[in-house]
């Protein structure tokens, strides 16, 4: 599969995201019964995980999004901008923030600290990918869907510059 300059081969299938996707939403479910969950959905990459995931959560609980960037390309530049806040209150709230993948931990550290900042109740993070290995931070990742190698993903949300966002399965980066 090519997308620009790169070529990219399958490495998880549609089938099997959706099967740990549900696992995580139960896992949720089970967690969060009476506790009213705001999910923060993280823009773009995490859409295709959140509605996913959505579709399997069954307890009462709301979704809102906040848009970040700090992938040019495919290296992580460890900075991180916001594009878009967050529009509903999370004073007081149990917050569970929904990412496609937890790299260098960056992202998500600032995101934790911009969200503290309001004082919810509890935030803890859902992942759809992890690569343990490449992890500068110290920072808790709840629940995973899938850990995976340091490599390049494309595909189920995740963008090389922009493009391979509509893949249903899972690609990475063939060297
Ligand atoms: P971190 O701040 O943890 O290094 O990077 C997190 C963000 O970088 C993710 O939300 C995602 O947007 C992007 N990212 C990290 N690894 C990959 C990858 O393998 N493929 C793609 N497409 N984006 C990635
Ligand atoms: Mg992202």
């Amino acid at each position: 599969m090519h997308l620009i300059d790169k070529t990219f081969e399958p490495f998880i299938s549609e089938e099997k995201i959706l099967q740990q996707v549900k696992r995580v939403a139960q896992e949720i479910n089970h967690d969060y019964t009476h506790l009213n969950p705001l999910f923060v959905g993280v823009l773009n990459g995490a859409f295709m995980f959140a509605a996913d995931l959505l579709k399997n959560v069954t307890i009462p609980s709301e979704v809102t999004f906040i848009k970040v960037k700090s992938y040019e390309g495919i290296q992580s530049k460890g900075q991180v901008s916001n594009l878009i806040g967050l529009e509903t209150p999370a004073e007081g709230r149990h917050i569970v923030i929904l990412e496609d993948i937890v790299d260098s931990g960056h992202t998500i550290q600032h995101l934790l600290k911009m969200l503290q900042e309001q004082h919810p109740a509890s935030i803890h993070i859902a992942t759809l990918l992890f690569k343990p290995q490449s992890l500068q931070t110290d920072v808790q990742v709840k629940y995973v869907g899938f850990e995976i190698p340091p490599q390049f993903m494309v595909g189920y949300g995740l963008d090389y510059n922009g493009q391979g966002r509509n893949l249903r399965d899972i690609y990475r980066l063939k060297t």
